[in-house]
């Protein structure tokens, strides 16, 4: 399918900082075409006739065997290859529509991981970077469910340094094959895999490459399953290879390509967990919201109550930011895709190469989605008191499973340093002007303050010109601690965590600004509690930036420049009074009406 989507004006991935907002220039999920909804609720009528009966078993490791089974019937509905060419018995589908099926695929419990991997991390290595007679041989099978595939990174040794690992590939005298040893941990899907997309060096290598090994070659073992804290009905072992011989046609791209085939796998599978994390949520605000009705004490419904009322109002609030982010940047990645078939590209280089065009939201979004969502769950425990903590409740499965994605596909730590990093080095390629707008900025701040108070008769206008001044802030505080701290920036970790805290959160919330107005517009008028939502996180978003501003500040500059800075930042981050208990209620009472996420 080719989108009919793009015809979005598309930023420079990063650029959003730099760049004004304009609605029209992103995609909203309420855009989403009949095909694509079609695609996606085929695949919930699947979850919810397979998994949902028996959500407890895949929440225990008997769904480990269920879902190697339920992997294979996927696979026969035509499930598994959603972005595989069709030649391989994919459908060809653009990133929008992978993100919307994902969304549906992965609120599914412990099955999330077996069909997300196998469809994401597994299968995507394979088309982005396979050769033709490569592919031929493993995708159909792979698409079809026949194989189950893991991808195999992680070593004992080496976690978040993954291209320290250890695993090494030695090519025979013969010349005709690879002779592998190594270990590899918590690999996902490997109970079951036939194929292993393993990251090895060969020789001494500096990097890594990366092979397709089959277990049939040999020399592959597993360790026992792991006794895990959530996602129990996951496959997740330790994976021996004994030197295993792999033909040499099996090395998958180039030698030393390893490293960086990896990071931009990564980079889907970041993506397209806050699109797993919106299903799982809005899962978990259908329960939640119905246990607040039913619920009584004191004589009335715990929905009824300020303080549950102040809770679901926020989850809604966060859910909203992180279905428009993810849906800007699937468009986006989907325009850049377009645009590099247009200069002709092949599908799969334009499919990776748009992908890490925006490898700095995908890693916003991961981060930001991941730890919403497991407030979210958090949120939904409370709101079910002691029955949240019963092992009998979703919620307290969903609550589990939900702290590993803080962990995996990059830990959120790393993800936060990487967003800083690839910005700033974009900016020092020439790829982001951002030596201009931060120019601006100083000057604006030696300039005497504007004491205009008329308000603007624009449609949110406070949340427009607070996208503007939040990026200000980020500007001129990021701007200040680069002048100041040059090279040794990247040594200051704690520096570029709040930098990205302050990215993080203006970007999630010009998405829902952008998302707000653009409803209006398409509607001819507001949709309800959407602009309560944009304010509610408007607040958040200055709260965080002010207080991570505040850190920075305080850690490189003192005397008259730490005080001009914190005198910008006061500025930048000014709210106008708004009364957010109103808000999270008119909220909470659409969502308790609804019994489940507003929107
Ligand atoms: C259930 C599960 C499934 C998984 N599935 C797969 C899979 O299918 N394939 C696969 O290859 N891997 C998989 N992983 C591994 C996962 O990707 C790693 O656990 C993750 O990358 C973190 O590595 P680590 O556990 O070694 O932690 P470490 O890298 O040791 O990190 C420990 C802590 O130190 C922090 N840290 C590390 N380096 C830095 C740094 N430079 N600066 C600041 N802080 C730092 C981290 O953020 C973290 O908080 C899985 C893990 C789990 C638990």
């Amino acid at each position: 399918m080719n989108s009919t989507q793009t015809k979005y004006k598309r930023t420079v991935g990063g650029a959003f900082l730099v760049e004004e907002s304009d609605p029209n220039s992103i995609f909203i999920y309420e855009e989403l075409s009949e095909e694509q909804r079609m695609i996606a609720q085929a695949m919930e009528d699947f979850i919810n006739a397979e998994i949902e009966p028996i959500w407890n078993k895949i929440d225990s490791k008997e769904g480990i065997e269920i879902g190697r089974k339920l992997l294979e019937k996927a696979g026969e509905m035509g499930f598994l290859g959603l972005e595989v060419g069709e030649e391989y018995g994919g459908n060809q589908m653009d990133f929008i529509t992978a993100i919307a099926w994902t969304e549906k695929a992965c609120a599914s419990y412990s099955f999330a991981l077996t069909i997300g991997v196998q469809t994401s991390i597994g299968i995507a290595p394979m088309y982005l970077y396979a050769n033709p007679e490569q592919k031929a041989k493993y995708l159909p099978k792979m698409v079809s469910g026949e194989l189950k595939t893991c991808y195999c990174l992680t070593e004992p040794g080496s976690g978040s340094d993954a291209n320290s690992g250890k695993t090494k590939a030695v090519l025979n005298p013969e010349g005709t094959h690879y002779i592998l040893t190594g270990q590899k941990m918590w690999i996902t899907n490997s109970g079951f895999a036939d194929v292993f997309i393993v990251f090895a060096k060969i020789d001494d290598d500096k990097n890594l490459s990366a092979f397709i090994v089959e277990k049939e070659f040999g020399g592959v073992s597993l360790g026992a399953e792991e006794e895990k804290m959530g996602i129990k009905g996951s496959s997740t072992r330790q994976v021996f290879f004994n030197e295993v011989p792999v033909p040499v046609e099996n090395l998958l791209g180039e030698r030393g390509d390893g490293f960086k085939m990896a990071l931009n796998v990564l980079n889907t599978g970041r993506i397209k967990m806050a699109s797993a994390v919106t299903g799982m949520a809005k899962k978990g605000m259908q329960w939640t919201n119905q246990y607040a009705l039913e619920r009584k004490q004191f004589g009335e419904p715990i929905g009824n109550f300020g303080a549950i009322k102040h809770k679901i109002g926020n989850c809604n609030a966060k859910l909203y930011g992180i279905e428009s982010g993810l849906y800007r940047t699937a468009s986006n990645i989907d325009s850049k895709f377009d645009e590099l078939i247009d200069e002709g590209m092949s599908r799969e280089e334009a499919k990776w190469r748009s992908i890490s065009e925006y490898a700095i939201e995908c890693a916003i979004m991961k981060v930001y989605s991941t730890e919403a969502g497991s407030y979210m769950a958090d949120e939904g425990v409370q709101i079910h008191g002691g029955m949240g903590y019963s092992a009998e409740t979703k919620i307290e499965t969903m609550y589990r499973d939900a702290r590993i994605n803080r962990i995996y596909e990059g830990t959120n730590e790393i993800n936060r340093m990487l967003s800083v990093d690839m910005l700033l080095k974009k900016a020092l390629k020439g790829k982001i002007d951002m030596m201009t707008p931060a120019m601006a900025v100083q000057k604006e701040l030696m300039s005497v303050p504007s004491f205009n108070t008329s308000a603007s008769t624009e449609y949110l206008a406070e949340p427009l010109k607070m996208v503007v001044n939040f990026k200000k802030a980020i500007l001129m505080v990021a701007g200040a601690a680069v002048q100041k701290l040059m090279q040794n920036l990247k040594d200051e970790q704690e520096i570029l965590m709040n930098i990205s805290d302050m990215l993080i959160q203006a970007f999630v919330f010009e998405s829902a600004v952008l998302r707000t107005i653009k409803l209006k517009n398409i509607n001819g008028a507001p949709t309800a509690g959407t602009e309560e939502m944009t304010y509610i996180l408007m607040h958040e978003a200055a709260n965080v930036i002010n207080n991570a501003g505040r850190e920075v500040i305080y850690a490189f500059s003192e005397g008259d420049e730490m005080r001009g800075l914190l005198m910008g930042l006061k500025r930048f981050t000014k709210l106008n009074p708004y009364n957010l208990k109103t808000a999270r209620r008119t909220v909470a009472d659409i969502s308790l009406e609804k019994v489940g996420y507003v929107m």
